[in-house]
């Protein structure tokens, strides 16, 4: 016997996965998930490294440096925002440098 959800009277399972990818061009994909622009605020960078060994494709930091730099957004977006997470005073920012 089949079970019918209350509100939509749908049988399950579902047939249409909710987060089913939609028919997309590669370009929009990759739009998609690459990093906007992003920007660190200096001021409150403790020089802790932690960005650009998370993404050192887009962070840039050694010892002689007073705090990390942004070299470019083209990374996952994905891994700039676990960068972001686990930047230990939070000092970098989606959006452009004000
Ligand atoms: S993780 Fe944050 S504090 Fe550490 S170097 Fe990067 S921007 Fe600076």
């Amino acid at each position: 016997m089949e079970k019918k959800s209350c509100e939509t009277g749908q049988t399950f399972p579902y047939k249409k996965k909710i987060n089913e990818p939609v028919n997309k061009t590669k370009s929009q994909q990759e739009e998609e998930i690459m990093a906007e622009p992003f920007y660190i605020d200096y001021d409150e960078c403790i020089a802790c490294g932690t960005c650009a060994e998370i993404c050192p494709d887009c962070f840039k930091f050694d010892d002689s440096m007073a705090h990390a730099e942004v070299t470019g957004f083209d990374c996952p977006k994905d891994l700039v925002q676990e960068a972001m997470d686990n930047c230990p005073v939070t000092c970098i920012y989606w959006g452009e440098e004000p």
